[in-house]
């Protein structure tokens, strides 16, 4: 264990990154850019990757640009295409962590089974699965916000004897070829595997529950010219970044405000799309949606519409009622009950959120418990910090979701903010920094007072909307103003120990 030379004497570690996905990347690199050595990454993976290590379903991609979707500080000029694809993805992630020297600092296959806040030290002790405990001065947690699949709530799932996973848990060992498959769900994960596995299969049906908006994606391979052109004139990619971000900016309060004119101009371009993809009047019924644009998330896809005129794809739109050993039981608007037989059944339902921020118990100052803590909701000032939690931050907290851009710029915006902090503990100005309840309060009382404006209040059921139906999951603005309000990391909003 190592320990930085003006670090304090007790602690293991100046800090203790868990989780090695886009943000735990991101930090230690930064990190290491600030000349703190003294970290540890705690990974339960056998690889780091995160996201783009667990899913790896046949036609996993982003849908944001590669350009966009990338480190800032470490572009890569070979992407091979638009939307890079999942593999692509993990592998510049991994190069990364090559490139920067992370392996010496990163613990795979480790858990972190809990954590307390040692008060009289002013430091946190990890335990890890493996009966370990480790000390570290300040804990980053980047453990992601979609991680842990959600299985739908269905009559009968676990009766099923079929092949049964969930997108984020494919399972490669299994050939769909010339099977009968049904697919739960339409979101984000859906509208990529639906189309990738649609001409092996010999049958698929796809259960609907919610249609959902689908704008045109326009994909394509990025010549070996322009990787050239980026590779030479690095100002060329950054300026590609640059004016995709200027763009889903703009794009942002059509996507995001509560105004049925903006999201109009969304929806009637997407209601060309369909009409563009999908012939059948009685089809396009069904795939309309009837919430607001933006309500949901917007999905983004040249083929998953035009699947459903396939011979071998059928749209299931009525409710699901319970699953059998053999299959899937729906029951029509008259109470008719119909078999659905499958050798397969493919659960693209989403991913556990609440208190995904904090997997395990988490005990901060006073013995006050994060679970308690965030018992009706999870609110962190700017989604880092959390009053209570001193030196504990979060990447991807509460409200820092964005609902039209790349996660990464609040991503990078997080990493920027929390490392000025660990700096000052790092060189002895502080031992520790705890937001300032009144001073998070405010704060979350403005987001949450802004929510009402939002075009995800505007009546859908959607992830993004907690039990008492508060979004604690997005940030109501644009990207570029959370990026300014996280500038500067204001000692005044913290105790500072
Ligand atoms: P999701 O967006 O939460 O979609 C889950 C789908 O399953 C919805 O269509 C939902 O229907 C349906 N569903 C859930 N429970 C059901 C039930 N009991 N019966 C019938 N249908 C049920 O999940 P996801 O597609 O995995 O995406 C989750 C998030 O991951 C996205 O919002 C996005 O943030 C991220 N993601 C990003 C990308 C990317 O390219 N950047 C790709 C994939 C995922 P309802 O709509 O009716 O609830």
């Amino acid at each position: 264990m190592s320990t930085d030379s003006n670090n304090t004497d007790r602690a293991d570690y100046t800090v203790a990154v868990i989780g090695s996905g886009f943000g735990g990347i991101g930090t230690a690199i930064k990190l290491k850019q600030a000349g703190i050595n003294s970290f540890i990454m705690i990974e339960r993976a056998p690889e780091p990757g995160g996201t783009w290590r667990d899913n790896t379903y046949p036609g996993c991609a982003c849908d944001v640009p590669a350009n966009a979707y990338s480190l800032s500080f470490d572009p890569n000029p070979d992407w091979k295409h638009k939307f890079a694809h999942a593999d692509e993805i993990q592998a510049y992630l991994l190069r990364t962590v090559d490139k920067h020297g992370l392996g010496e600092h990163l613990r795979f296959e480790t858990e972190v089974s809990s954590a307390v806040f040692d008060d009289q030290r002013q430091q946190w002790a990890l335990h890890l699965d493996n009966g370990q405990q480790i000390t570290a001065q300040v804990v980053i947690a980047a453990v992601g916000g979609l991680v842990n699949p959600a299985p739908p709530d269905i009559e009968g799932l676990a009766d099923f004897e079929g092949q049964l996973f969930h997108t984020a848990r494919w399972n490669h060992d299994y050939d769909l070829a010339g099977k009968r498959v049904a697919v739960i769900g339409t979101g984000a994960s859906a509208v990529q595997v639906v189309p990738a596995i649609a001409p092996s299969v010999e049958h698929m049906s796809v259960f609907q529950r919610t249609p959902a908006w689908v704008v045109p994606k326009g994909d394509l391979v990025v010549s070996e010219t322009t990787k050239q052109r980026f590779r030479r004139f690095p100002f060329m990619q950054k300026a590609v970044r640059w004016f995709t971000f200027c763009f889903s900016e703009a794009m942002g309060p059509m996507i995001v405000l509560d105004s049925p004119r903006l999201s109009g101009i969304a929806e009637r371009a997407s209601i060309r799309h369909l009409e563009r993809c999908v012939s059948d009047p009685v089809l396009r019924e069904k795939l309309t949606p009837h919430f607001q644009f933006g309500c949901k998330r917007m999905l983004i896809s040249d083929d998953f519409w035009p699947c459903f005129e396939r011979d071998n794809v059928d749209l299931v739109t009525d409710s699901i009622t319970r699953i059998t050993a053999k299959g899937l039981v729906t029951r029509d608007a008259d109470g008719n009950e119909l078999f659905h037989p499958v050798d397969a059944l493919l659960l693209a339902t989403g991913f556990e959120t609440g208190l995904s921020s904090a997997p395990f118990p988490i005990t901060g100052r006073a013995g006050k418990t994060l679970a308690d803590t965030w018992k009706n909701g999870a609110v962190a000032y700017k989604g880092m910090a959390v009053s209570g939690f001193p030196n504990w931050f979060t990447i991807m907290g509460p409200n820092t979701g964005p609902g039209h851009t790349s996660v990464l710029v609040f991503t990078e915006a997080q990493i920027r903010y929390i490392v000025q902090a660990v700096r000052k503990i790092a060189s002895g100005r502080a031992r520790s920094f705890e937001v300032k309840q009144q001073v998070q309060d405010r704060y979350n009382e403005r987001i949450q007072g802004r929510m009402k404006y939002t075009a995800w209040s505007s009546g859908c059921n959607s992830w993004y909307l907690g039990e008492d139906g508060k979004n604690r999951a997005l940030f109501p603005g644009f990207a570029s103003e959370y990026y300014l309000r996280t500038r500067r990391f204001k000692r005044s909003d913290y105790t500072v120990r």
